[in-house]
């Protein structure tokens, strides 16, 4: 199940302004509201769905990011959770926005203080790793991956319970979902409430299990999700594709899928961070009197002069050449590094013209400042 865009998710339009998201969240939130709709999943996950959408259009930054990449550019990377909202998530955070609305209402109560909260159980998160190869980090790649995990069991719809039929009312709570202590103190009776153990605040516990999972709601099976990773991603980089994890006991909500980026080393070409490097060797005659080479570029090659004279550990920059950054500004470049090969055996005609050269004029060296040494080249392109 392909996640909903989240401008549909809250009906707006895609240049909906801060206060019109605002209140379109503040809309589906009061109408998919748990206290509104009790025992209803579907409109729990609307809901939830909501929560997320809201959370990320609030925000300037993440909502750029979703514009620019859609739910891939809220990887984990830059520290977003990437949703999968617990229930407390989203009355903490965004308790205020409808508080005022249910004051009136008697019997919903409030959201910051005294409602009692419903345990929501979580999936846990599953981690995969991805390796890429320079083409596909430079033009961003779709990846499928199987991924074995807990996913909601089809027999009981993740309920637990064989039927309808199967649930009696917790005897611990009576079906409130919550126990009340009161304990004697020096300032008289206090009281504290706090979720039902028996029933995890459920209010009911299951009589007769579902066969297929024993009243677990998951089973164990594979699944296969497709992953859209953005270009420019790196090695160590993670990606959270929210609620695509291990699916949680009993209809909770599902965990994430953090997917972990790995790299596969390019034959020819080194990355450094935006920029490629790549080390051409010439020879000596080429070097003294100037060619043409094809270096390798991510897709295809390209013929580059190499001037008369070229000393060795000159850089030559092909300009765009590079990866773009994750981000989505600017691209890197391609780093030709030249190196002169020395030929280690000579036959006896090249042994006597190497003989010449050495008390020729031309062949003593006089470095020039532009033929400056290769580390302080090196530096004043990587600063
Ligand atoms: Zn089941
Ligand atoms: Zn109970």
């Amino acid at each position: 199940m392909d996640k909903r865009d989240y401008y549909e998710v809250l009906g707006v339009s895609k240049n909906a302004s801060k206060d019109e998201i605002k209140k379109a969240y503040r809309k589906q939130a009061l109408k998919y509201h748990p206290d509104k709709n009790p025992g209803d999943s579907e409109a729990e996950n609307k809901f939830k769905e909501a929560a997320e959408a809201y959370e990320v259009l609030r925000d300037d930054n993440k909502r750029a990011r979703y514009d620019r990449y859609g739910h891939a550019g809220l990887g984990g990377q830059n520290g977003f959770s990437g949703g999968g909202m617990t229930m407390e998530d989203i009355f903490s955070s965004f308790g205020d926005i409808f508080g005022d609305a249910f004051g009136g209402f008697g019997g919903f109560g409030g959201f910051g203080g005294g409602r009692s909260r419903q345990q929501v159980n979580k999936g846990s998160n599953l981690r995969v790793r991805v390796k890429l190869n320079l083409k596909e980090i430079a033009k961003g790649a779709e990846k499928k991956i199987k991924v074995k995990k807990y996913v909601s069991c089809q027999s009981c719809g993740g309920s637990g319970a064989a039927d309808s039929n199967s649930y009696s009312t917790c005897s611990t709570c009576h079906g409130t979902g919550q126990v009340t202590r009161v304990t004697n103190t020096l300032l008289g009776q206090m009281q504290s409430t706090s979720t039902c153990p028996s029933c995890g605040g459920e209010g009911k516990t299951i009589t007769n299990k579902c066969n297929t999972c024993f009243g677990e709601g998951i089973v164990k099976d594979e699944e296969v999700i497709k992953i859209n990773i953005p270009a420019g991603v790196g090695k160590g980089m993670q990606m959270t594709v929210s609620g695509k994890g291990n699916a949680a006991r009993r209809g909770g909500i599902p965990g994430d899928l953090i997917v972990m980026i790995d790299e596969e080393e390019h034959p020819e070409l080194i990355r450094e961070g935006k920029d490629l490097i790549y080390d051409l060797f010439i020879s000596i005659p080429q070097a003294v009197l100037g060619t043409n080479v094809e270096i390798p570029t991510i897709d295809s090659k390209v013929k580059i002069k190499i001037d008369q004279g070229t000393q060795p550990g000159k850089i030559l920059r092909l300009r765009g050449k590079g990866l773009p950054e994750v981000n989505g500004y600017g691209k890197g470049d391609l780093l030709v590094q030249v190196n002169v090969w020395i030929p280690k055996k000579l036959d006896g005609d090249e042994q006597k013209l190497m003989e010449k050269m050495m008390d020729s004029d031309s062949f003593t060296p006089r470095p020039e400042k532009s033929d400056r040494g290769f580390f302080e080249r090196m530096r004043s392109y990587f600063e």
